[in-house]
């Protein structure tokens, strides 16, 4: 099975995506954690993004693009993924879909996490005081101002994209980790599981 976490910065898509992987096998597609990954080998494609990501605006679609392709390709994706943070764009979600395609595959499901932008900002104003720091330069609160910004802007008008196509199911994000695993395991079952 392809799903998409969808939902803001801090909603708890990375959470989610671990669990999957670990339930169910599907590899989590994080191209934020494809891209830092990046970074911190100093590559050129690292190179490029970083300045761009601590300023918590988006990467060029093309560069996400080829990096979700490649990773897609690989072995232990035959099964399915959980794309996570991808795709962010109408560009990217209609590249995604014509790589699926042209592997004879598809997105299955569009799961959105629901939350609030105050009870997200809330959250990464906690994570800093717990860490005595901001764990990432993109986690501190005026970056995340941007990111959800950036969010609502370019990311949110996928909901209608994947509402069209009939993939669209939504979770309260604000509820509990485990709350929020039974209800997206709920709505993958109901679904088909392994389709
Ligand atoms: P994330 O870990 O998913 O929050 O991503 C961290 C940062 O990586 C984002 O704020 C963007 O700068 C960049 N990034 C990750 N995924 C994408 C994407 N699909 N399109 C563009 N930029 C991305």
């Amino acid at each position: 099975m392809n799903l998409v976490l969808f939902g803001p910065p801090g909603a708890g898509k990375g959470t989610q995506a671990k669990v999957l992987t670990q339930r169910r096998g599907w590899p989590q597609l994080s191209t934020g954690d494809m891209l830092r990954a990046a970074i911190a080998a100093g590559t050129d494609l690292g190179k490029r993004c970083k300045a761009i990501m601590d300023a918590g605006d988006l990467v060029p679609d093309e560069v996400v693009i080829a990096i979700i392709a490649e990773r897609y390709d690989q072995k232990d994706c035959r099964g399915g993924a959980v794309f996570d943070g991808f795709p962010r764009t109408t560009p990217q979600a209609v590249a995604l879909d014509e790589m699926l395609s042209h592997r004879g595959r598809k997105i299955d499901l569009v799961i959105e996490l629901k939350v609030d932008d105050a009870i997200l900002l809330g959250r990464v104003g906690q994570r800093i005081k717990d860490a005595g720091g901001a764990a990432r330069a993109d986690d501190t609160p005026e970056t995340l101002k941007n990111r959800l910004e950036v969010y609502y802007k370019n990311t949110a008008p996928l909901l209608k994209f994947y509402s069209d196509q009939g993939k669209l199911v939504q979770v309260d994000g604000m509820a509990s980790i485990e709350m929020v695993t039974a209800a997206i395991a709920a709505l993958i079952d109901r679904s088909g599981g392994n389709a």
